[in-house]
């Protein structure tokens, strides 16, 4: 092994980047050609023949856990950011590689600042919505006993081993990044193994990723070459996450370690995607236009080389004719196929030459099943050498041809298929057997919902599109960081992205059960019942501030607030001036508050009540400590219950209880999360919610030394 990668990248065998060096096959490995498609020219080999695979997990296991495990959620998620930044600075490498490939400027786009569009949402999203520790709490808390002494709720933390990336030839920059990001912000060490046809440009980007020196090491490694033993030496502890064909995929789910070893498999497959146009849409409608369009982007945009690219374009039968007369004159007029290096090239060629025989072996078997080329022409010109083939729309007298439905050609190929109602519309859409994403057009708001919720238990993603998001809309073919990739059935059935459900899918869910303590302890989030240190009123067993040292949380930093730290008020009472008072000031005279007799009539209420809003307002009063202190700001509050109701004479007391601490990695704050609770003078639990506050992060910051009651 090296400690640097070879320079000739480009022309020479692909390096993989195992166990903390780049690895290449012993001298006089042959490996599998990667060549420029425009040109046929060989630009580098590929093989991972004499690969340790065993050795690099185990790195993984060890040095990449070790290293990961060291950080919390929000660091690995700025590294995240980091890394984001120095890989803008440094595509263009990735870009030259890729238009070797095929690929246009736009298609480079989609792939590597797609990508790393991928590592900024998941940074942003893990900061802003996962706690700065290492475990995820998963929904509320729930009551098993009684006294409140027996309760549970579900956590998550990263898996024990590590995560296995099988990637497609199609994306091999943003299929890459948008696994390895959820997986190293959930802290699961990503071994990389890229499909071989397109793996000089992720071996390109890791090399980049590896020289930017953001990482722990060990959290990433790559594997270039066919590695066909990877799986034998997983166990239940790791993860494998598949993209790539229907047919892989179920040969790799029959795989022992898989079936019997408890490997975690997840797969995002293929998938004959529609688009389905309302019966409401005309031709001089502008949905039609807008419908046109992204069915013929969706041909363009790599080269149709795409998961979620449309196959069946799904029109009333009256048109069938129309639709793929626009589609044909829109193809004329925006796509010139070549070399992307060529100027005026509006299409590359495929990925590899064994593409463009599969594609064409896909064309010509759906031809044999009835569908007639309209445009396009499934012809090579081999006088031209590269893998280049035109835009193809079939249509068919007979929607319901089992290979219509089944056949991916993974290319520029789409067919027009015609319906007569919603039913069978949404009837065609289902026979993909499981998709990844329909577009449903129309500006029928009835019809639109009916062909959506038709469609919905079929596919992972439906796209609405009609005129009033045709300029603002991402896309069809365009699968979002912040929302779910994949889809049932033949899609694969797996999951991805969606936000921070992306990074969850890399750690275990686990039910924990005990008392108020434990659970604070092992979440290292205050708990209601768990031990506190109560300043405030000794009626309720506070300890008054300035005695034995006990200073009001407000008035401590994150250098010293601790969860727990609690303030009790005393009681106050509530009175009917005030109410009225409260009612006539803010405009709110809902009769609850203002009509003794109308307020009697309601079933939930005894006569006039206080205002939720008002008793909220009492709260903070009795809460806030007077003078100087560490909080900066009130951001807001969150999941607020009335729960009794408070008449006049009645009381209030409030327990101000800091819950979670959540420093900011790059500020000199952080925010605290505190538990509100209101009680009456019964001991009745009138109001709670969590008061959300942002806190210096020093003493001396917000107080100057003042760190004492005022
Ligand atoms: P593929 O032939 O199924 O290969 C996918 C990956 O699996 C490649 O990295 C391949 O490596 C690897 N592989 C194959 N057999 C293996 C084995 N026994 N053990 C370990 N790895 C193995 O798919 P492809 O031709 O690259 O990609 C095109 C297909 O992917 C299309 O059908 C497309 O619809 C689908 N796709 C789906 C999504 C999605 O998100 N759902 C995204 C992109 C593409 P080698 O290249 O070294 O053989």
């Amino acid at each position: 092994m090296t400690d640097t990668m070879p320079q000739s990248l480009a022309a020479d065998i692909v390096p993989s980047y195992v166990c903390g060096a780049w690895w290449t096959p012993p001298q006089g490995t042959t490996g599998t050609s990667i060549r420029d498609t425009s040109t046929g020219a060989e630009i580098a080999r590929v093989s991972s023949e004499g690969l340790d695979t065993a050795r690099v997990i185990e790195y993984a296991r060890t040095v990449g856990r070790d290293g990961l495990g060291a950080l919390t959620i929000h660091q690995r998620a700025l590294k995240l950011k980091e890394l984001a930044l120095y890989l803008n600075e440094h595509k263009q490498s990735l870009y030259d590689l890729s238009m070797a490939n095929g690929a246009t400027k736009g298609d480079c786009f989609f792939d590597v600042d797609g990508g790393i569009g991928v590592l900024f949402t998941m940074s942003s999203k893990g900061r802003r919505e996962l706690p700065n520790s290492n475990v995820i709490i998963d929904g509320a808390v729930e009551p098993m006993s009684k006294d409140g002494s027996f309760i549970g709720e579900h956590i998550y933390s990263r898996i024990p081993g590590v995560t296995v990336e099988i990637n497609a030839f199609n994306f091999p920059v943003w299929g890459m990044l948008e696994k390895f990001a959820p997986a190293f912000v959930a802290g699961v060490p990503s071994i990389v193994k890229p499909a071989t046809p397109t793996s000089n440009i992720t071996a390109a980007c890791v090399k980049l990723i590896i020289d930017s020196g953001i990482l722990p090491e060990g959290s990433l490694q790559l594997i270039a070459g066919s590695a066909r033993d990877l799986l034998d030496h997983l166990d239940y502890r790791d993860m494998v996450t598949f993209t790539g064909s229907k047919a892989t995929a179920d040969r790799l789910r029959q795989h022992p370690n898989v079936q019997e070893g408890g490997v975690r498999f997840t797969a995002e497959a293929d998938s004959l995607n529609a688009a389905i146009l309302g019966s409401d849409v005309t031709p001089e409608a502008p949905e039609f236009p807008t419908f046109i369009r992204a069915v013929a982007n969706e041909m363009q945009v790599k080269a149709g080389q795409k998961c979620t690219a449309i196959r069946r374009v799904i029109v009333p039968h009256a048109l069938v004719e129309p639709v793929v007369d626009a589609l044909a004159a829109r193809l004329a007029e925006k796509v010139t196929v070549g070399d992307p290096r060529v100027e005026g090239t509006t299409m590359g060629a495929l990925a590899s030459f064994e593409q463009l025989r599969d594609v064409r072996a896909a064309v010509d078997s759906l031809v044999a099943a009835g569908g007639q080329i309209a445009y396009g022409s499934n012809a090579w010109d081999a006088e031209q050498r590269g893998a280049f083939l035109s835009p193809v729309v079939l249509k068919w007298d007979d929607n319901r041809v089992e290979a219509l439905h089944s056949t991916e050609a993974f290319g520029p190929v789409t067919s027009v298929l015609g319906y007569d109602t919603v039913a069978e519309a949404v009837e065609l859409a289902a026979m993909g057997d499981g998709s990844l994403v329909a577009t449903v057009c129309s500006y029928d708001m009835g019809e639109a919902g009916e062909l959506a919720r038709g469609i919905a238990g079929y596919h992972g993603r439906i796209h609405m599109l009609n005129r009033d998001n045709a300029r603002t809309s991402t896309g069809h073919g365009a699968p979002l960081p912040t929302l779910v990739h994949g889809g049932p059935g033949r899609a694969g059935g797996g999951e991805e992205l969606g936000g921070v459900r992306g990074i969850k899918h890399y750690m275990q869910r686990t039910a924990i059960q005990g008392t108020p303590d434990l659970l604070t302890a092992v979440t290292g989030q205050w708990h209601r019942g768990a031990a506190q240190n109560r300043v405030g009123d000794p009626a309720f067993g506070g300890t008054p501030e300035g005695e034995n040292g006990a200073i009001h949380p407000f008035r401590k930093s994150l250098e010293t607030l601790q969860i727990g730290d609690a303030f009790v008020s005393g009681l106050r009472q509530a009175t009917e001036q005030e109410i009225t008072d409260f009612a006539n000031t803010t405009g709110d005279v809902f009769y609850a508050h203002t009509d003794p007799v109308a307020a009697a009539v309601n079933p939930f209420f005894p006569g006039i009540v206080a205002h939720g809003y008002l008793l909220v307002s009492w709260a903070a009063g009795l809460f806030v400590a007077p003078g100087r202190s560490a909080v900066y700001a009130n951001y807001g509050m969150e999941n607020l219950r009335f729960i009794t109701p408070v008449g006049i004479d009645d009381s209030i007391r409030v327990e101000l209880t800091a819950k979670r601490i959540t420093p900011r990695e790059t500020e000199d704050y952080g925010e605290v999360v505190w538990d509100a609770l209101l009680l009456n003078q019964n001991e009745e639990i009138v109001a709670t919610y969590d008061v959300l506050t942002l806190v210096a992060k020093r003493e001396e910051q917000a107080l100057g030394g003042e760190n004492t009651a005022q």
